[in-house]
């Protein structure tokens, strides 16, 4: 029996693709940067490419008709770029390389994809407002970490944003070998001197070394790996729930709208 996985482009091969009537591509975004002191580099990347992969399969065995595109290795991080070897693209580039895979799906006919982002700092909407003029390939934005708010709430004690005990608890589900645990700082987050900031109406791209002391934001010493097992499985159930809803929709001029 081949361990080819269909819906996985780097798996597969022009001989099985070429006779599957695809519908929808999924083109999970990561990130490399710093994370906190105890989580690897390649967090976001780990945890984006998992549940994407997670979410594929099932879709897949549930008669959807996905394809997972390569991950993305390298996003923003032009505000986080004071920790070392934090990688980042400026959003012109990361939009270009957005804009140039989706020339490439729509060439092969595919008109549908899910932009699946694993890193917060990426923001899509002023692109894809853009692209959305420029291309006949339908793309619905998908922030994993945000399509299950209740079981977040449920699960976790401690929320933070960065390294945190979410991010914390799915490496330890994911790659537990990964996790230097002892190492973590407690994820304090300066105050800044502006009230309006304080308040959150004042935004600025936060400079995230004058920010953090270590790039944590959120104490991650509630994390496990049974909380990141069980944050992960609903967040695939729900992606993979969207995935096969896809694959069996009509793209007319009505898409995705009912008359
Ligand atoms: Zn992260």
């Amino acid at each position: 029996m081949s361990g080819i996985r269909e819906w996985n482009l780097v798996e597969t091969n022009l001989g099985r693709a070429q006779d599957v009537d695809y519908r929808v591509a999924v083109l999970p975004v990561g990130a490399t940067e710093a994370h906190n002191l105890h989580l690897p580099y390649g967090t976001d990347t780990f945890q984006v490419q998992a549940i994407a992969e997670q979410a594929c399969e099932r879709a897949w065995d549930n008669g959807a008709k996905v394809m997972l595109l390569p991950a993305m290795p390298v996003s923003i991080n032009e505000n986080t770029l004071g920790f070392p070897w934090t990688l980042s693209l400026r959003p012109s580039t990361i939009f270009s390389v957005v804009g140039d895979i989706v020339s490439a799906l729509s060439e092969h006919g595919i008109k549908q994809m899910v932009l699946l982002n694993g890193h917060g700092g990426n923001e899509f909407q002023p692109h894809l407002r853009e692209l959305c003029r420029q291309t006949d390939v339908q793309i619905l934005l998908v922030n994993w970490w945000l399509t299950a708010a209740e079981a977040h709430a449920e699960i976790f004690e401690l929320p933070g944003e960065h390294g945190d005990e979410m991010e914390t608890s799915l490496m330890l589900d994911l790659r537990p070998e990964l996790v230097e645990f002892e190492r973590a700082d407690e994820g304090a987050l300066r105050e800044p001197i502006f009230s309006a900031m304080r308040e959150g109406w004042a935004w600025m791209a936060r400079p995230w070394h004058r920010l953090t002391h270590n790039s944590g934001v959120g104490n991650p010493e509630r994390a496990n790996a049974e909380k990141g097992r069980q944050f992960i499985e609903t967040v695939v159930e729900k992606i993979s729930g969207l995935l096969v809803e896809m694959s069996e929709a009509t793209v007319d001029d009505m898409y995705p709208y009912t008359e």
